[in-house]
Order: C-alpha cells, then sequence, then structure tokens
C-alpha cells in the first residue's frame, strides 16, 4: 500500500493514497460512522454493512470501495470506531487507520484533529481534495463556518432550494446540507441545478481560499 500523510492546515491532515480502493478500505468504517443515514454512531461490521450497501444500490455487487473519491472524518469518529466496534471485525485497513490516528494524536497532544482522505497523484489540484478540505474548515474553524453561514443567508431562496433538493437527491442528510452547500459553491463542483449566481460564487471561492492557505509540509511517505 502506497501513501503520504501531510498536515495541510491547523489541525487537519491530508492522507493520500495511491489505490482508490486502499483508500476507502481504511476510511469507509469512520466515514460511515460519521455521516450514514443508517449506521451513524452505530455499531456495524463490514458484512452488515456490504449487505446493506448492496441492497440500497442499483447494483448487485459492492462497489462501495470503488465508488468515492474523497473522504473526511473529525478525529473522534476514529476514536469511538475503535472503542465501540467488534475489535474481531476489524482488518489491517482499520488497524492501519488506528496508527495514523496515533501517530496525529501524538503531535497534536490529543486535541481533536481532521483527517481527508483522497487517492492519486496531483490531488492537492482537485475539486474532490479542496471539497473535502472545505468540510475540514467548516468543522474544525468557526470564524470560517460563521462567515461562511452568513454567506449562506446572502443566497437567494431560489438558489438555496435548488442545491437542497439536489443533495437530498443525492442521499445527504438535512443536517449536512448547509456545510456541503458551502463545499459545492466554494469549489466548483456543481451541476447546473445547484447554480448560483457568478458574483455570489465568487464570494465563496475567495473565503475559502482566504482561509486554506496555510504551510504545506510533509510528514511521511510509504
Ligand atoms: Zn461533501
Amino acid at each position: 500500500m502506497q501513501w503520504s500523510l501531510e498536515k495541510v492546515i491547523a489541525k487537519t491532515y491530508h492522507l493520500n493514497f495511491k489505490n482508490q480502493t486502499d483508500l476507502s478500505e481504511v476510511f469507509w468504517r469512520s466515514q460511515e460512522y460519521y455521516e450514514s443515514p443508517t449506521f451513524k454512531k452505530k455499531k456495524f461490521t463490514l458484512d452488515e454493512f456490504r449487505e446493506h450497501y448492496i441492497e440500497n444500490s442499483d447494483k448487485d455487487e459492492f462497489t462501495y470501495m470503488t465508488d468515492w473519491n474523497g473522504f473526511n472524518t473529525p478525529s473522534k469518529y476514529i476514536r469511538d470506531v475503535r472503542a465501540h466496534h467488534n475489535p474481531e471485525d476489524f482488518r489491517d485497513y482499520d488497524h492501519f487507520m488506528f496508527k495514523i490516528y496515533d501517530f496525529i494524536s501524538s503531535m497534536e497532544g490529543d486535541e481533536e484533529f481532521y483527517l481527508i482522505g483522497t487517492y492519486g497523484r496531483g490531488t492537492e489540484q482537485t475539486g474532490t481534495y479542496n471539497h473535502e478540505l472545505c468540510h475540514a474548515l467548516w468543522a474544525s474553524n468557526q470564524e470560517y463556518q460563521k462567515k461562511a453561514k452568513k454567506l449562506l443567508e446572502k443566497c437567494s431562496k431560489k438558489s438555496l432550494n435548488g442545491m437542497f433538493k439536489s443533495l437530498k437527491k443525492m442521499g445527504y442528510r438535512e443536517e449536512v446540507f448547509e456545510d456541503e452547500a458551502n463545499a459545492y459553491w466554494s469549489t466548483g463542483v456543481y451541476d447546473y441545478e445547484m447554480s448560483l449566481s457568478n458574483k455570489q460564487l465568487i464570494k465563496f471561492e475567495q473565503l475559502f481560499k482566504k482561509f486554506r492557505t496555510g504551510a504545506r509540509k510533509e510528514i511521511f511517505n510509504a
């Protein structure tokens, strides 16, 4: 498994993998524990998750490990997965995630942090990485979230409703609508139903750019 870890902004780390399946295998459990409408904060096994995922998709096989390009999770959810899930269900991928958690924790002095996951080379330039970084900022930087919420308040009802409707269709829970709307509008990846005036889009993009700048420092390569 080839991967690298770097600190991208305060309390935010980026774990990049060469392969998409390695990325998904490492992240799936904490991501679903964090955000799944069905499994959020629940104890579940890989078999249970696999079965549920197939049932709710239009395919006959388990495609999760190649369905998603990016992941994001607050450190608390990795810690809780380790504490609450059945250790017998853990595989090497889970133990790898816990090692990463311990490594970052040792540097952050037990402070909460945020972990972003992507795959492929040059990921830093892509919409996926920026989208996940936007979620990290929203979750970890109160000043950023406050300013982004102010921008959302200034959007027209029509734009917001269009965005929220699309998010619902994509399977997002209502609690994350604002967070997602901000992430989509700040990073320029959305379709026409989610559109917003150019003038407002620029404001979202500028706010994100202002907060995303920080020292990039490579920490580990394997
Ligand atoms: Zn998102």
